[in-house]
């Protein structure tokens, strides 16, 4: 059994001690097959250790140990396994310093996890029943429906016990003692149960380490609730990581308000109005290429029976609008084209007299294109010269 430091001081950065086994990453030893991407890295056990291994929804503690970087630390059967870069002598006095920015970020997510799920489990009786603090965030799971109004109070009451400043205690009772507590547990724990206790807040059976006082966790902030598995998923950021997520969105609103020239606190009002303006823009310039489509149409002469017309822009509701109001004067076909002869061509193709779908796919056939549609109009694309295709349109029509 490995001596586990970090249960008697949460805070020890560096410590030293002994190395009782030191072997290559999946040697077989009767135990479990390495994991993969373990080759070429090393096993090493000590006789204590304040790294704390990957476990309850947390990734492990890194840093170096003696010459060696530590990369994952794994438990199993009370062993504790440093995964390393390189080998370390047997007995050989080793000191080992923990990623401490890292571990202490870790302990500030934890904790106020522990606070969180105990207002939540206190107010509405809801359990924690899935945690995971990520490399970007952590979530936790809670078996019941929670609001967003629901998680502002939430919220308010968990930086309050942090402003409070309560020492984290742990306890280890006896089973008697136990029968007697009420407190929150995720799992089944087989012998001594360790039990963590944030006063007024949460009793909780848990095995990571956690802050000395909530006042270290600096800030506890929930970002996003959404539904999950019949219940919640919470998203929540505490200490350097709310401080970092208010330090970003800060210099989104910043710049925001600046393009707005409006108030910080007012740019979702500015934004609403210019979406608002931008819809108007756009209604009215649909209204105004509407008749410009229109002026066109009326300026074809009223004897041509067959009507080809090349147009810049490939607005398809344009091309069928010109195309309908060429066909309401009595004409046999009217094809319409938008884009250019470099890019290709959109078009449509339609008639009120004929069935245009074996004049299209000729015209596919003619000029490498595609589409498709119903008897009275076709639409594609396709690539070609637009006085080609005019030539090929106005002979074939011709004939219908
Ligand atoms: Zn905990």
């Amino acid at each position: 059994m490995t001596e586990k430091l970090f249960y008697r001081d949460s805070h020890l950065r560096e410590f030293t001690a002994a190395v009782t086994a030191c072997r290559p990453c999946g040697k077989d030893d009767g135990r479990e097959k390495a994991e993969s991407g373990d080759a070429g890295k090393y096993e090493v056990e000590l006789d204590r250790t304040a790294f704390f291994p990957e476990g309850g929804g947390q990734y492990s503690d890194k840093g170096v140990l003696g010459g060696a970087r530590v990369l994952d630390v794994r438990e199993k059967d009370g062993h504790i396994f440093h995964i390393t870069d390189a080998p370390l002598e047997m007995g050989e006095q080793v000191t080992g310093k923990i990623d401490w920015e890292e571990r202490f970020m870790k302990m500030q997510q934890h904790t106020g996890e522990h606070i969180v799920s105990g207002l939540v489990h206190g107010k509405y009786g809801y359990n924690n029943v899935g945690f995971h603090l990520g490399s970007e965030d952590c979530t936790m799971d809670f078996n019941g429906e929670l609001t967003e109004k629901d998680l502002l109070g939430i919220e308010r009451e968990a930086n309050r016990a942090v402003w409070e400043n309560l020492e984290v205690q742990v306890l280890y009772p006896t089973e008697e003692e136990l029968e007697k507590m009420e407190y929150r547990s995720k799992i089944e724990i087989e012998g001594q149960v360790r039990i963590v206790v944030i006063p007024g807040y949460d009793v909780c059976a848990c095995c990571a380490p956690h802050v000395k006082y909530t006042g270290e966790i600096g800030v506890i902030k929930l970002t996003n609730v959404q539904r999950y598995k019949g219940g919640v998923r919470v998203t929540m950021l505490c200490g350097i990581r709310a401080l970092l997520d208010y330090e970003k969105k800060q210099q989104e609103a910043g710049k925001i308000s600046a393009m707005l020239c409006a108030k910080e606190n007012e740019i979702a009002g500015a934004v609403s109005h210019l979406r608002e303006e931008c819809s108007a823009l756009k209604y009215e310039l649909g209204e105004k290429e509407k008749k410009i489509v229109l002026m066109k149409a009326q300026n074809i002469s009223d004897d041509a029976a067959v009507v080809c017309e090349f147009v810049e822009e490939g607005n398809m509701d344009s091309m069928r609008l010109l195309m309908n109001s060429v066909l309401e004067k009595d004409r046999v076909l009217c094809a319409v084209f938008g884009g250019n002869d470099e890019d290709g061509y959109r078009y449509v193709i339609g008639s009120r007299k004929a069935d245009v779908r074996a004049l299209a796919k000729e015209f596919n056939a003619a000029f490498d294109g595609k589409g498709g549609g119903r008897p009275e109009m076709v639409q594609g694309t396709a690539n070609g010269k637009s006085s080609a295709m005019r030539e090929w349109i106005l002979e074939k029509a011709g004939n219908l």
